[in-house]
């Protein structure tokens, strides 16, 4: 098997960086007109300053605003509205669904991406992988595009005007990275690119180990505040950039499966992606064993920055065996990234495992739902 690592061509992060967007466009050789697909927060926050920087690069832009779910049906309405536009390049601006929706239909018409995060929530931003989802909000497939994003330009002071939740999220995307990194390392199973991890990307999930908690429950309070700091910015690159090549790089295991598994269940649909990652992180440690001053760690930081750690804290107290069975079974589904665990598992081992990490999460302190 090859060693593969995949990243975006070029990455961009602080204060008021959207100014810079037409002028690092035009120095990558990024042509216009730019279809910019943005989620309505980003639209509000963001037109005046796309105007004047596409128009200090010269290049001519549209809007496209995003329809709220990355689903077939919305990529199509993208790529519907590029084509009109005669779009050359496409910039994506908003949470990882607005990213992703514009990632796979840059990808249907061999177009460029740009991406423009608004929000720390997640690790989708650098990736070359969307996240597709029925419009009813359920987990469909994975699209793999060819390419990572030309460029990622995230911009401070926009992602801490964004709700403190999603920043919390992303830090619970990002605590699945080392975790899942780790047991794909250890296995020399296929990352995302299909190859085997580098070196260096196995170093970046552990530096985002690090920094979440280092400077995580600091940079959230200053997300809280609205303020940007050294931590924030730490933070930022860590959810954005350490946990976006982390993932892509070395590979995901049981963290994200239980994710897709918990979206099966309605009930856990206002619940964010890193929030049910983070209780899928619980979930892979219970259930390979790990050493109890390990799950220890994961379930003081998830208390200190609001990340749920129960069945409850998602939308599922008193959720029975039959319900957990059905989380199961989505989460071992053939070609589920579960199965990267050195181990077999089956429904009846990944159930015990959600049920077991929840009653750790209910005996570790007061619960958060
Ligand atoms: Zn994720």
């Amino acid at each position: 098997m090859l060693t593969v690592f995949s990243s975006p061509g070029h990455y961009v992060q602080g204060r008021d960086a959207t100014a810079a967007l037409g002028p690092e466009l035009a120095r990558l050789g990024l042509a216009g007109p730019a279809l910019v697909v943005a989620a309505p927060s980003a639209e509000r926050l963001l037109t005046e300053v796309w105007r004047a920087t596409f128009g200090s690069a010269g290049i001519d832009h549209a809007v496209h605003r995003f329809g709220g779910e990355c689903s077939r049906a919305e990529t199509a309405r993208i790529a519907a509205a590029a084509t009109a536009a005669g779009a050359r390049t496409i910039v994506g601006a908003g949470g990882g669904k607005a990213l992703d929706a514009a990632r796979a239909a840059a990808d249907d018409l061999d177009l460029p991406l740009v991406s423009c995060p608004t929000t720390a929530s997640n690790d989708a931003p650098c990736s070359a992988l969307s996240v597709l989802y029925s419009d009813g909000g359920e987990f469909e497939s994975y699209q793999l595009v060819r390419r990572n994003p030309a460029l990622v330009l995230v911009d401070s002071s926009v992602i801490v005007q964004a709700p403190a939740r999603l920043f919390a999220a992303g830090m619970g995307d990002a605590l699945a990275t080392w975790f899942e990194a780790r047991t794909c390392v250890a296995g020399g199973v296929r990352n995302m690119r299909g190859g085997r991890s580098t070196a260096a990307a196995a170093a970046l999930a552990e530096l985002c180990h690090r920094t979440l908690l280092a400077d995580g429950a600091a940079a959230l309070a200053a997300v809280r505040a609205g303020v940007v700091t050294p931590a924030v910015e730490r933070l930022i690159e860590a959810n954005t950039l350490l946990s976006g090549l982390g993932f892509e790089s070395s590979g995901l295991a049981a963290a994200h499966a239980v994710h897709n598994g918990l979206t099966v269940v309605p009930q856990t649909h206002p619940y964010l992606h890193g929030e049910k990652v983070a209780f899928g992180v619980l979930t892979q440690l219970v259930l390979e064993g790990a050493p109890a001053a390990e799950i220890e760690q994961v379930l003081g930081f998830c208390r200190r920055v609001g990340l749920p750690v129960t069945l409850g804290g998602l939308g599922l107290a008193g959720a029975d065996r039959e319900l957990v069975e059905r989380i199961a079974a989505r989460a071992t589904a053939e070609g589920e990234t579960i199965h990267h665990e050195p181990f077999a598992v089956d429904v009846r081992s990944v159930a015990d495992a959600l049920l077991a990490a929840d009653a750790l999460g209910r005996a570790h302190g007061p619960s958060s739902d």
